[in-house]
């Protein structure tokens, strides 16, 4: 099941590693943290089942959006990102619930600041015929909960 999560990613654009550079960047500034850390905490996070329900569900809406074979009306609302829509970030909380409320504030600031591969999803999503509707979502999602868990494993440091 993991294999098939981080293919699905790797087809929509987003690797294990520009994962772990937002959570490496996020975290450097409170933490003594490697890049190989960052590395294992995304794995570890892509190893929960609940997480990987969560990112397979809404990489399949995305791409149904992108082929049209959803219904209106809720077809052009997936299709255009709309702001009001929000299913997309509660699908994502359900991956960053998992490690506390650090992971919260951290989902908070990814979807404002959209930095690295999530600006990058959320900006081809606007450009192209492509859906990243729930991507970007579930990428700041596995981030956040990725910061949680760095975190929780520093303990007081
Ligand atoms: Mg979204």
């Amino acid at each position: 099941m993991k294999d098939i999560v981080i293919e699905r990613l790797d087809e929509r654009g987003v690797t294990i590693e520009s994962m772990a550079e937002l959570v490496f960047e996020l975290q450097k500034q409170y933490l003594d943290i490697t890049m190989e850390e960052a590395v294992e905490n995304v794995e570890a996070v892509l190893m929960k089942r609940e997480v990987q329900n969560a990112i397979l569900t809404g990489i399949e809406i995305d791409l149904l959006a992108e082929k049209g074979l959803i219904r209106e009306p809720i077809l052009k609302i997936i299709q255009n990102d709309e702001s009001l829509y929000g299913i997309d970030e509660i699908l994502a909380l359900s991956i960053t619930n998992v490690y506390g409320s650090i992971g919260f504030t951290n989902f908070g600031y990814l979807d404002k600041i959209k930095p690295g591969v999530i600006g990058k999803l959320d900006k081809i999503g606007k450009t192209t015929g492509k859906v990243h509707t729930f991507l970007d979502d579930l990428i700041s999602g596995i981030v956040a909960a990725a910061c949680g868990r760095v975190a929780h494993s520093h303990g007081d440091d």
